[in-house]
Formats: structure tokens, C-alpha cells, sequence
């Protein structure tokens, strides 16, 4: 199985939806505590589906998804950002990758000031993090300078107010230079078309907020559905984080997007597995099972 921590790379997947060409690429990958990632499932059982290293933690990745149509090019998620932006202890708790999402997009040929537009699912550390860049002035700006950034308006005020149970998931370098340079797009708590091809649908448990990002074109469609299910070993109705705020909420919401996926034969993207982004889901007697797509 190819990885989805590959790295910056000069031909990553890629993804033909009708007129949108979607480029997988590697927003930086970190080890999270196991588990924090499985809530009330016991070891015996997520133990069997990951990969676990001698500190409990389990390896992800930050699959961003570079979209290009019309001639825009259309950044959805952003990855950890940099390791520098954290402190010493953060980098040995969560081992992130020495690059990130502008590498990556370096690699393909695309510069940071040629990102139309940012769509991020959710604020934490991990999706938001590629948001902005140090500016050599000891504080952060955008890191797409000529992007919008869409973010639910919730999302956002769960997040200048801290409302996590994961203490500093929320970082201010993150949140108030998109602010202060006037970049934000907040959008309301509905589905939403932000442009051509690409919509956004509330998807709460995770977080109260979260946005379901939904690529369509030429009669083929494929959704990310942020961390309401952050890898293929999260398929399972009960296998909530510990970090959601909603997770009954969560496994009532995966239900019923692996059910539309099931029945349509439409694309499942998931952002944070090692292995793989994207998958197809089917159901049989009552239990959903995913299954990987070749994008190579
Ligand atoms: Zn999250």
C-alpha cells in the first residue's frame, strides 16, 4: 500500500472529478497518543488496525488537497505547518515531519502566493497550522497571501474562545493573523457552495462546527469529512477520539455519510491516514467496510 506521508514529491496522486483535478499532497505528518485517538475503544482492539510505536502513539498523516479549476487553485486543508512552530516539547510529544504543506506544493511547482482560496474543515493544530508563516517580524501572516480562508463562523468562535477538550489545539499564531490581515471568510452553519465544484456541508462531533468539504463534477463526487473519521481504522460507528466534543453525535453523522457513500459509490477522502486518502465505502449485514482506491 503506497503512503500518504510521502513527503514533498514532484508527481504526487492526483484525482480527475469532471473539471476538477485534485492533488493529494503531504501537509506534514505527526504521532498522536493512541489512546486519545480511539476514546472508549480498549487496545486489544485499534491495537490490531494501526501501527503503534513504544510511547503508545500512532503515526498520521495531513493529507492536503490542492484543487485546480478555472484556473484557480483552491488549497483545502493545510496541514501542521512547520515544526519550528512549535516548542521543543511539542516536536518530542508529536514528531512531525522536518516540511510541510509549502513544501510540498514547491515540489509540484506551485508557489504559496498562487493559492486562490484556503478551505479548512476545522481549526486545530493539525488542519490549520499550514495557515500561516512566520514573518520574519517575530509574529505569523497568511501563508497564501493573495486567499480567502473559509471557515464556519462557529468553528472560528470555538476557537478564539479556546473550546476544546485538547488544550492548545486552538493556537493564536493559527487564528489572529487571518484576522488582522482581513483574510477570513466566514460562512454560515449551512451547506454552501464556495465555488464552482466544491461545497461545504456541516459535519458536527468532532468539533460543533466542523465542515464536510464536497468536490463534484461530471456527475463524480468525492467528500472529505475532516476528522469525523481521521483514518480508514475510525470506519467503525463507535471509534471516536477522545478529543471530540460531540462523539455520539459524530457516530450518528458517520453512519450516515457512510451509508450516502455506500449507496452512491461516490469517493471518501480521509485526510489523516498513513496509508491511503482515498477510499470507497460499502456496507454488508449492517457493518460498513472501507476499501482503498488506487490513485497511483
Ligand atoms: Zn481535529
Amino acid at each position: 500500500m503506497p503512503s500518504a506521508r510521502i513527503g514533498p514529491v514532484r508527481t504526487p496522486p492526483k484525482i480527475h472529478l469532471g473539471d476538477l483535478t485534485i492533488t493529494a499532497l503531504d501537509g506534514g505528518g505527526l504521532w498522536l497518543d493512541g489512546g486519545a485517538m480511539f476514546g472508549i475503544i480498549p487496545k486489544p482492539l485499534w491495537s490490531k488496525l494501526v501501527q503503534v510505536d513504544a510511547f503508545n502513539r500512532i503515526p498520521l498523516a495531513t493529507t492536503c488537497f490542492l484543487t485546480e479549476t478555472a484556473g484557480k487553485k483552491i488549497l483545502v486543508e493545510t496541514g501542521t505547518g512547520p515544526a519550528a512552530k512549535y516548542d521543543d516539547k511539542e516536536q518530542g510529544f508529536f514528531s512531525f515531519s522536518p516540511y510541510w504543506i509549502v513544501n510540498s506544493l514547491e515540489a509540484i511547482g506551485v508557489g504559496r502566493e498562487e493559492i486562490d482560496l484556503v478551505i479548512l474543515t476545522h481549526l486545530h493544530f493539525d488542519h490549520a497550522g499550514g495557515g500561516t508563516i512566520a514573518d520574519g517580524r517575530g509574529g505569523y501572516g497568511p501563508t497564501f497571501p493573495r486567499a480567502k480562508y473559509v471557515v464556519q463562523r462557529g468553528e472560528w468562535e470555538d476557537a478564539v474562545t479556546g473550546h476544546a477538550v485538547m488544550s492548545g489545539t486552538y493556537r493564536p499564531q493559527n487564528l489572529a493573523p487571518l484576522e488582522v490581515a482581513g483574510v477570513l471568510s466566514l460562512i454560515g452553519n449551512a451547506p454552501a457552495e464556495i465555488c464552482p465544484g466544491i461545497t461545504v456541508r456541516p459535519m458536527p462531533g468532532h468539533t460543533r462546527h466542523q465542515q464536510a468539504v464536497i468536490f463534484e463534477s461530471g456527475g463524480k463526487r468525492a467528500i472529505l469529512p475532516g476528522d469525523l473519521m481521521p483514518t480508514a481504522a475510525h470506519a467503525g460507528l463507535r471509534y471516536n477520539m477522545a478529543y471530540d466534543l460531540l462523539p455520539f453525535e459524530n457516530m450518528v453523522n458517520k453512519k450516515a455519510l457512510l451509508e450516502e457513500l455506500a449507496g452512491k459509490g461516490d469517493l471518501l477522502f480521509i485526510g489523516q491516514d498513513p496509508a491511503e486518502f482515498c477510499w470507497r465505502s460499502s456496507q454488508a449485514q449492517g457493518r460498513f467496510s472501507l476499501a482503498p482506491v488506487n490513485t497511483a
